[in-house]
C-alpha cells in the first residue's frame, strides 16, 4: 500500500484522487497483513483498490465531485465498498469524476479536470475519469466506477485499461450517490478482464437494501476464463462501423474481429435498427431521474448551504445555484421540463416506450449471439475543451448508451495504439447476467 501511496503523491498532477488518508489506508493494510499471517485471508486480501467518489465511505469524504457535498462524511459505507472491505482489499482513497457522474470527459468536476496519463492534454474519459486515469498510471491495480450511459466503458478505452459494467441490478446501488436510478450500475476498471472477474466475485452479492438488486445465487465470474472460442458467435453491428468512426479505430477493431475469427469464433453481421434513438431517449430518461434524485440537495438536510438568504425559498434557491455546477443544473432543467404537466406524455412516456423497443431489440440479438463487438467511442481520447458544446458531448456516447438503456453487461477494453500515441479500444456486450462468459470472451483476446 505504501508503494501505491507514494505513487499517488508523485502523480498528483493527474488530479485522479480527491481524498487520500495514508493513516487509514496503512491501518487497513496492517489488518490485511494480520489476516495473511493467521491464515484467514481471502484471495483479494491486501490488494489495494480505490473508489470513485460516488460510493459513500465512512473513512473518506464523499463529494460526487460536487461543491454541494464538499467535505461530506457519510455515516455508512456503500454495500460495494463494504463487500470489498470485507474481502480484505485495502482502500487507497477516493477518485475524482464528473460532478454527479454527468459527463464523458471528466471536465465537469467541481475539483478540476483529471488528466489522461497517456497525454496530459487529453481527457481520461468520464465520468469515471479518476478511476481510468489512476489504473492506467498504476496508482491502483483496480478501481470502482459507475456506468449510467458509458462512464466505465468509455474511460477504459480512452486510457487503455479494461472496464466492466455488469448487468443493471447485479451489483448493489446502496450507498452509490444517485444520478439516474434505472441506469446507474457500479462496476470495475482494472488492467485485465481477469482482474475484473476476481474482484467482481467479491463485489457482487444480493443486497436487500437495494430494491432493484436481483436475488441470484453467488457466482464464480472467473469460471469462463480460458474458455474455447470454437463456435462462439460474435455479432458485428456493421452500421456502427460505417460513418462517424475514426478510421484507425475502425481498422483496429476489424483486426480484433479477425483475431476472434482465427480463434474459432463465428462472426455474424447484426442489425440494430432502433439503437440510433438511444441518445435522445437517454437524455430524457436520465435527466428526468436526475432532476428527481438531485432534489434532495436543498441546503437543509446535508451539503452546502448559502451564507446569505432572506427566507427558506431563497435559501434553497441560492444553495442550489451556488453549489451545483452547470451540467447538473442543465440536466435538472431538462428533467424538470420533460416531467412537467403537459410535456410528460410527449417526452417522458414516449422515451420510456422507445427505451423498451431498444431493449427488446438488443435482448433479441443477444439471444442469437454470445457477444456483440462494437466501438465504445468514436475515436481515441479527445483534447480538453474539444467537446465543450454539451450536445456534441452527448452525441459521442452513441455506442454505449443503448447498452445501458437495455441494462446489459458490457466491457470496454484496449486493442491498439492510435498514430497520435493514444490507446484504442472496443466494447463487448452480452445478454443480461452473462458476465462470466463476457469476461471469458474478453480474456481470450487479452
Ligand atoms: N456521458 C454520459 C452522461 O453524461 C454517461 C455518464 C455516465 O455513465 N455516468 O450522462
Amino acid at each position: 500500500a505504501q508503494v501505491y501511496l507514494d505513487r499517488i503523491e508523485q502523480n498528483k498532477d493527474l488530479n485522479a484522487f480527491l481524498d487520500v488518508r495514508p493513516e487509514v489506508t496503512l491501518e487497513q493494510a496492517r489488518q490485511a497483513d494480520k489476516r495473511i499471517a493467521n491464515a484467514t485471508a481471502g484471495r483479494l486480501t491486501g490488494i489495494p483498490i480505490a473508489h470513485k467518489d460516488l460510493f459513500v465511505t465512512k473513512q473518506w469524504a464523499t463529494t460526487a465531485a460536487s461543491k454541494m457535498l464538499e467535505g461530506y462524511m457519510s455515516p455508512f459505507d456503500a454495500t460495494v465498498v463494504e463487500n470489498l472491505d470485507r474481502a480484505g482489499m485495502v482502500c487507497l482513497g477516493k477518485l475524482n469524476c464528473d460532478e454527479f457522474a454527468m459527463g464523458s470527459g471528466n471536465e465537469n468536476s467541481a475539483f478540476g479536470n483529471v488528466l489522461n496519463p497517456w497525454n496530459k492534454d487529453c481527457v481520461p474519459g468520464g465520468s469515471s475519469g479518476g478511476s481510468s486515469s489512476c489504473v492506467a498510471a498504476s496508482l491502483a491495480p483496480v478501481a470502482t466506477g459507475t456506468d449510467t450511459g458509458g462512464s466505465i466503458r468509455e474511460p477504459a478505452v480512452f486510457t487503455g485499461v479494461t472496464g466492466l459494467k455488469p448487468t443493471y441490478g447485479r451489483p448493489s446501488r446502496y450507498g452509490v450517490i444517485a444520478f439516474a436510478s434505472s441506469l446507474d450500475t457500479p462496476g470495475l476498471l482494472a488492467r485485465s478482464a481477469e482482474d475484473c472477474a476476481w474482484v467482481l466475485n467479491e463485489m457482487i452479492e444480493f443486497d436487500p437494501k437495494d430494491s432493484t438488486c436481483v436475488d441470484l445465487p453467488k457466482e464464480d465470474f472467473t469460471r469462463c476464463l480460458g474458455m474455447s472460442m470454437d463456435g462462439v458467435k460474435i455479432g458485428v453491428p456493421r452500421k456502427w462501423f460505417a460513418e462517424g468512426l475514426d478510421e484507425e479505430l475502425a481498422a483496429s477493431i476489424e483486426e480484433a474481429i479477425q483475431t476472434y475469427e482465427k480463434m474459432g469464433a463465428k462472426i455474424v453481421d447484426i442489425e440494430l435498427p432502433t439503437v440510433d434513438l438511444g441518445v435522445p431517449v437517454y437524455y430524457v430518461v436520465a435527466c428526468a431521474e436526475a432532476s428527481s434524485n438531485l432534489s434532495r440537495y436543498d441546503g437543509v438536510r446535508y451539503g452546502y448551504r448559502a451564507k446569505h438568504y432572506s427566507d427558506i425559498q431563497d435559501m434553497i434557491k441560492r444553495s442550489r445555484s451556488e453549489a451545483l455546477g452547470p451540467e447538473p443544473q442543465r440536466r435538472i432543467m431538462i428533467g424538470t421540463y420533460v416531467l412537467s404537466h403537459g410535456y410528460y406524455d410527449a417526452y417522458y412516456i414516449k422515451a420510456q416506450r422507445v427505451r423498451r423497443l431498444i431493449a427488446n431489440e438488443l435482448n433479441g440479438v443477444c439471444k442469437e449471439v454470445d457477444a456483440i463487438i462494437s466501438p465504445a467511442a468514436t475515436g481515441p481520447a479527445y483534447h480538453f475543451g474539444e467537446k465543450s458544446n454539451p450536445v456534441q458531448a452527448y452525441l459521442s456516447d452513441l455506442y454505449t448508451i443503448p447498452v445501458s438503456l437495455a441494462g446489459l453487461p458490457g466491457i470496454g477494453m484496449p486493442c491498439g495504439i492510435h498514430s497520435s500515441g493514444l490507446p484504442l479500444g472496443f466494447q463487448l456486450v452480452s445478454a443480461r447476467f452473462n458476465e462470466a462468459k463476457l469476461l471469458g470472451i474478453a480474456h481470450r483476446y487479452q
